[in-house]
């Protein structure tokens, strides 16, 4: 991490150049999710809701790169990445089967203005499945300020299991929604409007990350809660290429 006495709402946009990360740390949660605790070299500071690129060389110079949203907070010595490994995926499946703790990764970043949230400003956060990890950072970040209270985070996934960070999310007070399972009195489902319209009372912003398919019913699920279509940022994970 950088030595940077500024607060990060003042820190300056610059351009980001390709570096190099040293994965320090390699957990896989679940048999389809890796996270990743990278070292990045000459790092610049990010804020919540910003991602990496992570470009993979083979030996015959042939790259593929994809886009990773950081889940740690600024403040944390390392990056941290959460993927999905997906069938037949070819980066997602390579950071899970073959990365190893001490390999390097071609890495740049932080990169993303739009979906980055400002630290000062209440904002209501729908994510699905690993569209959770900006989230996670926003979260995290929100809770080193002591500003929880600004951010009203509801996380879904098909079921406990599918939903990373699921703990995390629960202790610092997101709801947590299952749409295939049960789960204490909620019943199996989406987030309706009746569970998302309250959360937007005081509301400026509203971030939405998850796939393609979850990001476009959550928008249409805030607009019909009164959202304003010009408050609401969203990123969506798709397939690529
Ligand atoms: C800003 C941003 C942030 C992101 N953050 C995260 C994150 O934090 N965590 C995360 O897990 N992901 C994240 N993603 C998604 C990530 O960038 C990759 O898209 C994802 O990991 C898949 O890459 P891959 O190389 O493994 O799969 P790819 O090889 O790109 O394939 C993806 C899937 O699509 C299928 N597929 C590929 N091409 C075709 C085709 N032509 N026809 C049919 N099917 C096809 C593959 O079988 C596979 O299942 C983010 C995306 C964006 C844009």
């Amino acid at each position: 991490m950088t030595d940077a006495p500024l607060p990060i709402e003042e820190v300056q946009a610059v351009e980001t150049a390709w570096t190099t990360g040293i994965v320090i740390e390699k957990a896989q949660p679940t048999d389809d999710l890796v996270q990743l605790r990278v070292h990045v070299q000459d790092r610049i500071r990010h804020r919540p809701g910003q991602h990496y690129l992570i470009r993979l060389r083979a030996p015959d110079d042939y790259t593929a790169q994809r886009s990773y949203s950081v889940a740690s907070d600024d403040d944390d010595p390392l990056v941290e990445f959460l993927v999905e490994r997906l069938p037949d995926g070819e980066v997602s499946s390579h950071l899970y089967d073959v990365v190893e703790v001490g390999d390097e990764l071609e890495v740049r970043g932080p990169i993303g203005r739009w979906f980055t949230w400002d630290t000062t400003t209440p904002a209501v956060v729908l994510v699905g499945g690993t569209g959770v990890v900006p989230a996670v950072a926003m979260l995290r970040t929100a809770r080193r300020l002591g500003r929880t209270d600004l951010l009203r985070v509801v996380a879904v996934g098909r079921s406990p299991d599918h939903l990373p960070y699921r703990a995390e999310l629960a202790k610092a007070g997101a709801s947590l929604a299952y749409t295939r399972v049960s789960a204490d009195t909620r019943a199996a489902g989406a987030p309706t409007a009746d569970e998302v319209r309250p959360l937007l009372e005081g509301v400026e912003l509203a971030y939405v990350c998850g796939s393609a398919r979850f990001a476009s019913y959550a928008e249409t699920l805030l607009v019909d809660c009164g959202m304003p279509v010009e408050g609401i940022r969203v990123e969506r994970f798709g397939p690529t290429g």
